[in-house]
């Protein structure tokens, strides 16, 4: 892909007020949008993608027209409404689906034939969680990417250097980690993400190059967010669920029933403590005993993974 220019560029309106904690509106009609960004036309599976987007939203403008004008009745109204938001939510919670845009959810070959599966963590850096992990990491000699939420990141830099200092990578889970982030509009996507973006590279010194939605919940409109700001989206093979179990051992099972070269694994380093201490933190140990028992050794994301997100998905995994 030509950048034109880096994504993380000073001197746009918009990236001034991205920077250093100030999460930035979204952007006026006088900002120039195409300054920090990439500005190059979207492909047309892109452009299909945000004009099926519009016209999903007419489409639900005019059935509550027609219901307001007593052409449908409400309960008609309403079927309609909940089987466009159930194709919707089916679109937006399938993670290894290319439907909504460039996707990676396994490594590519090159990478597996190492024996490599790819560890992320998503949510941090949390003072309380992240250095820990870390010294798992250091003990078992394992390599790992976190997925940073920027306004987190601009609380405790510390962390992303010391992350950075450990041979991991640091990639962009978005800034503010907003619960309604899919239904962001485009302008406010594009800013939330550029944000972090700014922030972490701001903090790190590198620009990150993939970025991971918040919750896994993807919009029609991000991949072309996405692209503007030269970043692939990476979902994941196989999640633990650990901000939901309270048992290591479950977790762990999750992650590796089935388990093969070249997948990636997602845990989060927050602190999502139900009662004790982050159940990640005695899931993680048990996790790579258990790679090192097959053979396999857990890598952060590797570069080149824009390359991957276009090819074919080798295995039929789904979401699990
Ligand atoms: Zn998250």
């Amino acid at each position: 892909m030509v950048t034109e220019t880096a994504p993380c560029d000073a001197g746009s309106a918009l990236d001034s007020r991205a920077a250093h904690g100030q999460h930035p509106s979204a952007p006026s009609q006088d900002d120039d949008m195409s300054s920090p960004i990439i500005p190059l036309p979207a492909s047309r599976p892109l452009q299909h993608l945000v004009a099926a987007h519009r016209i999903f939203l007419a489409l639900q403008s005019a059935n509550w027209g027609a219901v307001a004008l007593g052409l449908l009745s409400w309960r008609e109204g309403g079927i309609v409404l909940i089987l466009n938001l159930l194709a919707m939510i089916g679109l937006v919670l399938c993670p290894r689906c290319r439907l909504l845009g460039p996707n990676v959810a396994q490594l590519p070959a090159e990478a597996a034939a190492t024996g490599a599966v790819a560890l992320t963590f998503d949510d941090g850096p949390d003072p309380a969680v992240t250095p820990h992990v870390l010294d798992i990491l250091d003990r078992y000699g394992a390599r790992a990417s976190f997925f940073c939420v920027g306004e987190r990141a601009l609380r405790h830099p510390e962390l992303i250097h010391e992350i950075l200092r450990r041979g991991h990578t640091i990639e962009n889970h978005s800034h503010r980690h907003a619960a309604g982030f899919a239904g962001f509009g485009a302008a406010a996507l594009l800013a939330d993400i550029l944000a972090a973006q700014q922030a972490l590279s701001d903090i790190g010194g590198r620009a990150p190059r993939y970025f991971r939605a918040p919750m896994g919940f993807r919009s029609p409109l991000l991949a072309e967010a996405l692209r503007r700001l030269d970043l692939t989206h990476v979902a994941w093979t196989r999640r633990g669920y650990d901000r939901l179990l309270r048992d290591p051992r479950r977790i762990v099972r999750r992650l590796t029933r089935n388990l093969a070269v070249g997948d990636i694994l997602l845990l989060h380093d927050s602190d999502g403590r139900i009662g004790g201490a982050p159940v990640v933190l005695e899931a993680l140990p048990l996790l790579l005993e258990q790679l090192a028992a097959q053979g396999l050794h857990a890598i952060a994301l590797p570069d080149g993974l824009a390359e991957a997100a276009a090819e074919p998905i080798q295995q039929p995994h789904w979401h699990r």
